[in-house]
């Protein structure tokens, strides 16, 4: 169900596990990709979630006067002086690509008031759906400013058909990403968490389509030292599904060693460091 609202602002002062970012900026609130699907999903557990009174994935708020919140905001800043050095991780608590933005455009709208207002400072776009394509032309407009970060968990199509079956094919998403790199954007796939995968194949497929990339893990970019993605259930899950060596705490190692080889390790980020050095 997607519910329209209007929000009373559009850029959160963040921190904590975000350090180098001034703002998240969400447009929605709700993820539609975690209905059955994103069972590590950390909102999850928070309060916007637990006080929804429906299932997580199965309820969308769309701020819809989030372009003009953005505009008010970015004038705000540049008043303050503060326009410049503004560092913006779009989004934190839903995906600003999900299916209800093919039609609403809400997310277009907040890249229209960006590249319309010089130099602002710094966008991560951060989506799994390669509907971002749409907005290709928005996106090279803001050149250096902006990067996105495309989320790629594993490589193997039964893995992602087991643990996150509404998320989009995994060929779909390396299209999108190696599209967007050819197109000149600084580009990063979000490998977060990790889920079982073939490490040589994958981070192949990585380095040829990607800027840079980051690993992250359930038990290291949970926010919780993995106490959250415990109590999501994900570490009896992936024994339920037989893959519990990927429970060991250095089961990443050899992805990352893998990209490490093939992109250059100051082009390879670990969890938290790895987020914030975009
Ligand atoms: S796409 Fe992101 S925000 Fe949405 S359910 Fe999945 S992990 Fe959560």
């Amino acid at each position: 169900m997607i519910e329209e609202i209007l929000s009373k602002s559009i850029l959160n002062p963040t921190g904590g596990f975000l350090s180098t970012y001034t703002h998240s900026l969400n447009a929605y609130q709700g993820c539609a990709f975690g209905k059955g699907s994103c069972p590590y999903c950390y909102v999850r557990a928070m309060p916007v979630q637990r006080f929804s009174g429906a299932p997580w994935g199965e309820w969308v708020k769309a701020k819809m006067n989030a372009s003009e919140l953005l505009k008010a905001e970015l004038e705000a800043a540049r008043r303050k002086g503060t326009f410049g050095s503004l560092r913006i991780f779009m989004s934190t608590a839903t995906d600003p690509y999900q299916g209800a933005e093919s039609r609403l455009k809400i997310t277009r709208g907040i890249l229209e008031v960006f590249s319309a207002s010089g130099d602002f400072g710094f966008l991560v776009v951060q989506t799994r759906s390669p509907l971002i394509q749409r907005d290709i032309d928005l996106l090279t407009r803001l050149g250096s400013r902006v990067a996105i970060s495309m989320t790629i968990e594993t490589n193997r199509e039964d893995v992602r058909k087991q643990i996150t079956p509404t998320s989009p094919s995994i060929q779909k998403r390396l299209a999108a990403i190696e599209k967007l790199t050819r197109a000149g954007l600084k580009t990063q796939a979000a490998i977060s968490p990790v889920l079982p995968c073939d490490p040589e194949i994958f981070a192949d497929q990585i380095a040829s389509r990607a800027c840079r990339a980051v690993v992250d893990t359930i038990f290291d970019g949970d926010g919780a030292g993995g106490r959250r993605s415990t109590e999501l259930g994900m570490p009896q899950l992936l024994r339920s599904l037989g893959y519990e060596r990927w429970l060991e705490r250095d089961a990443y190692l050899p992805l990352l060693e893998e990209l490490r080889l093939k992109m250059g390790s100051d082009m390879v980020g670990f969890s938290q460091e790895g987020f914030n050095l975009l």
